[in-house]
């Protein structure tokens, strides 16, 4: 089968590789849509060694099936979650499986991932397609599913003020799953103009530009006191959970969500003073089927992120509409089958 290879650096290849077989327990799906994320272009950053086919984000067909597997069919529409589980470390045997200390993760080097043709997955990981559902809003239940975890870890209620600070494809995500969850103000904070637009013309949300507007006044301003219940990060910025710290109200919750590189400190005055919050989140436990759900009922549309979809032979478009046109794309994606 043909599969983007990454050998390190900055450089993907479009290789012709073994097709995987799936071991028992596993299903073989044939890939319809895969998309892009960040963090596949990071892959080098959390020390995976090369080569590896990149990927984690994806939707396809079931073509086969391994040994001891039942309940699913070939032929039925699929996604899945990237995150296969030992079933036996202490993080499996007590209720956070997502968090498995042996977990082969799609796509990160311990898995191959779904930049392919084909890609072999756990059946226990797969979620039947509902069909109102396409492939390529379908492959996006992954990132949905992450971010709809970050509000199950905070406990959002209804009427909830909620600030999302990031105007990516997480930011985007946020906002639309916090206003299906009947959040009450949300305030998306981000600095590409275009992004924020979009965001605000699908989600409802209050934009603010902080290039023109100072975040604290903003909020301050939407969000009287005693401030906002959740905020969550997903901008990856250093300076972010600080700011979004420093307007939560007394128990807010601060949800750690992005990676942050170049972290700065946090006030542990206020985090003491204000009994506040402060919570990672990174991955779906359990999210997948409601993201589904919500996306089948048209309460969030993860299609609408997706800016441009490339056969594998055209991934360097893709790669590099991410890369040169930041400030106007959420998502790119790949139509391996296609
Ligand atoms: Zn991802
Ligand atoms: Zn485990």
């Amino acid at each position: 089968m043909r599969a983007i290879v990454w050998q390190g650096a900055a450089d993907f290849a479009l290789q012709e590789v073994p097709d995987p077989l799936p071991a028992a327990g596993q299903v073989l799906v044939q890939v319809e849509a895969s998309a892009v994320c960040g963090s596949d272009l990071h892959l080098q950053d959390f020390g995976a060694p090369p080569p590896i086919i990149p990927g984690h984000e994806a939707s396809g067909v079931v073509v086969e099936l391994g040994k001891g597997v039942a309940g699913i069919e070939p032929g039925e529409r699929v996604v899945m979650d990237p995150v296969q589980v030992c079933g036996r470390c202490w993080s499996c045997r007590n209720g956070i499986e997502h968090l498995c200390l042996n977990t082969r993760h799609l796509g990160s080097g311990s898995a191959a991932g779904t930049w392919a043709q084909r890609v072999a997955v756990d059946a226990r990981n797969l979620y039947r397609i509902p069909e109102a559902v396409g492939f390529q809003a379908a492959a996006l239940s992954e990132p949905a599913a992450v971010c709809c975890e970050s509000f199950q870890r905070a406990g959002l209620r209804e009427g909830d003020a909620v600030l999302v600070i990031g105007d990516g494809p997480f930011g985007f995500l946020h906002a639309q799953i916090a206003a299906a969850l009947g959040a009450g103000k949300i305030i998306c904070a981000g600095h590409h103009e275009r992004r924020l637009e979009r965001i605000r013309e699908r989600t409802g949300a209050l934009i603010c530009n902080t290039r023109r507007e100072d975040l604290q006044e903003r909020v301050r301003r939407e969000i009287p006191a005693p401030g906002v219940d959740v905020a969550v990060e997903a901008s990856g910025s250093g300076a972010a959970p600080m700011s979004g710290l420093k307007l939560l109200r007394p128990r807010g919750t601060l949800v750690v969500f992005s990676y942050i590189w170049k972290p700065e400190a946090l006030d542990m005055g206020l985090i003491h003073m204000k009994e506040l919050n402060v919570l990672g989140s990174c991955r779906s436990h359990g999210a997948f089927q409601r993201c589904l759900e919500l996306m089948a009922s048209g309460k969030i549309n993860t299609a609408c992120l997706v800016d441009l979809v490339v056969p594998l032979e055209d991934f360097r478009k893709a790669l590099a509409r991410l890369l040169e046109d930041k400030p106007s794309t959420f998502k790119v994606a790949l139509a391996p089958s296609s």
